[in-house]
C-alpha cells in the first residue's frame, strides 16, 4: 500500500474515532448528570459535611487549582435548582448564572458560615466535574479519583466508553510511574521541560503493553547516537593505531576529539499542543 495512501486512511481512521469520542463523551455527560448534581448536594445539603469533614476536599481542590468564576456559577445553579431554600435567604434572588456573583458576596458577607460552606462544598464538585469536561485530550488522575468518588459515594455505573476510557488511563498512569525510555533515560518521573514530545505509548492493547518512545526530535537521543558513533570511530582508529605502532602511545579520547560536549539533556520538539490540557473546546457545564 503507497505510504501516502495509509497516511490517509490513519488520518481518516483518527478523525472517526475522534467523533465517536465526541459522541460518546457527550452521552456520558448526559447521563452522568444526574448523579453528580446528587454528589455535590450529598456533600453539601441536608446536613452537608462538617467543616472539618470538608476540609481534605477544600484542600484537594485548591491544590488541584480547578475552581474558578465557571465553577462558582455551576453551584450556584445547582443549589437554586437542587438545593434547599429555606434556610437560605439569598439563594431565591438568583435567576441566572450572572446572579452567582452577587449571592456569593451576600453569602460571604452573611454572619451563616453555613451558607459558605455550602456553596464552597458545591463547588469542588462542580471544580471535578469541569476538569473532566476539559480533559477532552486525556485523562488523568484527578478524573480517576472523581469518577471513584461518584462510584463509591452516589453509586454512579459509568457508561461503557467510561469505563474503557477509565481502565485505559489507569494503564496510562502506572506506565509513567514505572517506563523510562531505554536510549537515554528520559521518563515521566524525571525529564527536562523540554520533553513533551517523548512518553508512553500502549503498544499491545490485548495485552495491556506500553513502552516508554522518545519522540525522533528527542535531542538527548541525538546526543547519545553522536556520542555512540564518536566511540565507535575512536575505537577503529585506536586499533588501527595499535596495529602501526604496536605498543607504542594509545590516543585518548581527549587527545584525539578534545573534551566531549555533554550529552544535552531535553528534546526539541517543544510542548505538543492540548496535551493533557485545554483546547479550547470548552463545555460549559
Ligand atoms: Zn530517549
Ligand atoms: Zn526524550
Amino acid at each position: 500500500m503507497p505510504a501516502a495512501y495509509r497516511r490517509t486512511l490513519q488520518h481518516t481512521d483518527g478523525e472517526t474515532k475522534a467523533k465517536e469520542d465526541a459522541k460518546q463523551r457527550s452521552r456520558a455527560q448526559k447521563l452522568r448528570n444526574e448523579a453528580v448534581i446528587r454528589l455535590a448536594m450529598h456533600v453539601a445539603c441536608s446536613p452537608g459535611l462538617t467543616p472539618a469533614q470538608a476540609a481534605p476536599l477544600m484542600a484537594v481542590t485548591v491544590v488541584n487549582r480547578t475552581c474558578d468564576a465557571s465553577t462558582m456559577k455551576t453551584a450556584v445553579r445547582w443549589l437554586r435548582e437542587n438545593g434547599p431554600h429555606n434556610d437560605d435567604p439569598f439563594i431565591g434572588d438568583t435567576k441566572d448564572d450572572q446572579d452567582a456573583y452577587t449571592y456569593a458576596r451576600k453569602v460571604n458577607q452573611s454572619e451563616d458560615e453555613k451558607l459558605a460552606l455550602r456553596l464552597a462544598l458545591t463547588m469542588t464538585v462542580a471544580a471535578q466535574e469541569q476538569h473532566l469536561r476539559f480533559s477532552n485530550n486525556g485523562w488523568d488522575y484527578k478524573v480517576v479519583a472523581y469518577y471513584e468518588r461518584l462510584m463509591t459515594e452516589v453509586g454512579y455505573e459509568p457508561t461503557l466508553w467510561e469505563q474503557e476510557t477509565l481502565d485505559y488511563t489507569r494503564q496510562q498512569l502506572d506506565a509513567k510511574e514505572r517506563l523510562a525510555c531505554l536510549t537515554c533515560g528520559c521518563s515521566h518521573q524525571r525529564r527536562p521541560s523540554s520533553h513533551w514530545n517523548c512518553g508512553v505509548v500502549q503498544t499491545d492493547p490485548a495485552n495491556r503493553e506500553w513502552t516508554y518512545r522518545c519522540n525522533t526530535d528527542c535531542s538527548a537521543d541525538k546526543a547519545r547516537d553522536m556520542a555512540d558513533d564518536v566511540d565507535e570511530d575512536l575505537d577503529e582508529d585506536a586499533e588501527a593505531d595499535l596495529a602501526q605502532f604496536g605498543t607504542g602511545e594509545i590516543f585518548t579520547r581527549e587527545s584525539v576529539a578534545g573534551p566531549q560536549e555533554p550529552v544535552v539533556e531535553g528534546c526539541s520538539g517543544g510542548l505538543s499542543p492540548g496535551r493533557q490540557g485545554w483546547d479550547g473546546d470548552q463545555h460549559a457545564l
